[in-house]
């Protein structure tokens, strides 16, 4: 079994999604083993997006992720990390992305891309250390 960190992004939040998202997690056979609605510090948005640093949408990046309330989530399960990056769909909700995943079906942008999950067991155990230090 594998745990992943899943961001319910401002977008995401603000649209109302995050009964939508859970619920995918949940019918996937995943199991939410945190869950908590917060406001983003600067400081912890530059860490998460550490590997970032740099390129040109960083600042944006920041400035979305900080500009409203994120839902984070610690998911656990068999493959945890590859399965709901399966349910997310690829970072492009258009041109990558396809129908029935959460991208595919409600996004349209790719800095408005509603969700995130850690990319490998390494980004995971660092994400999930960055959002529940007490987990
Ligand atoms: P996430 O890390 O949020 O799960 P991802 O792994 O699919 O997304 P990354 O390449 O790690 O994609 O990019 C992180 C985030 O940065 C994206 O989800 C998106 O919000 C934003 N982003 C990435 N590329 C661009 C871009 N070209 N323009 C604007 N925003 C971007």
């Amino acid at each position: 079994t594998e745990r992943t960190l899943v961001l319910v992004k401002p977008d995401g939040v603000q649209r109302r999604l995050i009964g939508e998202v859970i619920s995918r997690i949940e019918r996937k056979g995943l199991d939410v083993v945190a869950l908590e609605l917060r406001t983003v510090p600067r400081e912890l948005a530059e860490q998460h997006y550490a590997e970032h640093d740099g390129k040109p949408f960083f600042g944006d990046l920041l400035e979305f992720i900080t500009s409203g309330q994120v839902l984070a989530a610690v998911v656990e399960g068999p493959r945890a990390i590859a399965a709901f990056r399966q349910l997310a769909g690829g970072t492009d909700p258009v041109e990558k992305a396809t129908p029935g995943t959460i991208r595919g079906d409600f996004g349209l942008e790719t800095q408005y891309n509603l969700v995130h999950g850690s990319d490998s067991p390494e980004s995971a155990a660092r994400e999930i250390k960055l959002w529940f230090p007490n987990l």
